[in-house]
């Protein structure tokens, strides 16, 4: 008799659980289909991409050059090691790629500022905004003078993590702190970077770029090139500098230096880096005429592919890690080597004449 009522309290409590989950899940798909309404009413400009947030370890290294207007935003995932380099020109558009990137509560290990324009830096205090609990491990920057008010707050950002959180500042002149030129960084995945000093007296920001040479676990599969906005002057320092022999130029992607300005490409800095593409991060109808007419005619000449973030949004590139695995390049909109209604021809001194 006992066993029978212990039979039936058991029976009708695991129907009560069973009828609290449905309704909860119930509760659950109307609260997110509310919260999709709410999102479709004040939808963002560039809403975040969903398939971010499959992003996760192993040897695979990813990469993202975000759609993040007119300026650059990469960021870099392989094994638990998170990279970014560069934020964009400002917060919010930042910020809604750190939401849909997951890294709200996480560790990135390292952050790189190319070089001292808002294009590149006004994203990255979204980094330290308290409420993401975002923990930074190092920063590296050319740490040059500037009078930028907004920099001077980036700046203190870092200064305060360097007592509150132990983060690592330091100065893309001497990247290891060692005086060597370039300074090695070994993700957990396998892959490495390589963050190269910029050229030291080189002329206005952008020719105090720093390059980073990224290599992916299986280095035949993959390595990429990224400079900032160098042009043409820091460009051909680099060669001068030894980096085509250490680390070495030649890559399988090269993101355009300069947001595909003519300045930023030579025939000889293609030559050097070899790429089988080129991507170029720049914003949608921007007023500099990006990409520059003479620069798509040295990349043609060439014949390198290229993708764009302003026609084809945030370009993903992939490599397994694993030996002769390659690498693959996704546009979030498809289409190669387009044209944007932004680009126009430069009459710069340099070029205007064009490929020479
Ligand atoms: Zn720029």
């Amino acid at each position: 008799m006992l066993r029978r009522a212990v039979f039936f309290f058991l029976a009708l409590a695991t129907l009560a659980a069973l009828i609290e989950g449905q309704q909860q899940r119930a509760k659950r798909t109307r609260g997110s289909s509310r919260t999709h309404e709410r999102r479709a009413r004040h939808k963002p400009a560039k809403p975040p991409v969903a398939s971010f947030v499959t992003d996760s370890g192993g040897r695979e290294l990813i990469v993202r050059l975000l759609d993040i207007g007119q300026g650059d935003a990469t960021y870099i995932r392989n094994g638990s090691s998170r990279v970014i380099i560069d934020g964009g020109p400002d917060t919010v558009a930042f910020g809604r790629y750190l939401d849909s990137l997951n890294l709200n509560n996480s560790t990135i290990d390292v952050v790189i500022l190319s070089h001292q324009h808002l294009d590149h830096y006004g994203g990255l205090q979204e980094l330290f905004k308290t409420t993401r609990h975002i923990r930074v491990r190092s920063f590296f920057e050319n740490k040059d003078p500037s009078a930028a008010v907004t920099l001077a707050e980036l700046r203190d950002s870092i200064l305060s993590r360097m007592d509150r959180d132990s983060l690592i500042y330091r100065d893309t002149d001497d990247p290891c702190s060692n005086g060597r030129p370039i300074c090695t960084i070994a993700m957990t995945g396998g892959a490495k970077l390589h963050i190269m000093a910029p050229f030291p007296s080189g002329d206005g920001a952008n020719n105090r770029s720093t390059a980073v040479k990224l290599i992916g676990p299986d280095s035949a599969s993959f390595t990429m090139w990224l400079a900032g906005d160098a042009e043409r002057e820091e460009i051909g320092w680099f060669e001068t500098a030894g980096y085509a022999r250490n680390p070495g130029m030649r890559v399988n992607v090269l993101k355009a230096d300069h947001h595909g300005s003519c300045n930023g490409v030579t025939p000889r800095y293609l030559a050097l880096t070899d790429p089988q593409w080129v991507v170029a991060s720049l914003g949608t109808g921007n007023g500099y005429g990006h990409m520059h007419t003479q620069a798509k005619k040295i990349y043609r000449g060439a014949r390198v592919p290229w993708y764009r973030t302003d026609q084809n949004g945030t370009i993903t590139i992939r490599t397994p890690g694993t030996v002769g695995g390659g690498f693959t390049i996704t546009p979030e909109h498809a289409g190669t080597s387009l044209d944007g209604p932004s680009d126009r021809v430069s009459h710069q001194p340099g070029c205007a004449t064009g490929a020479r």
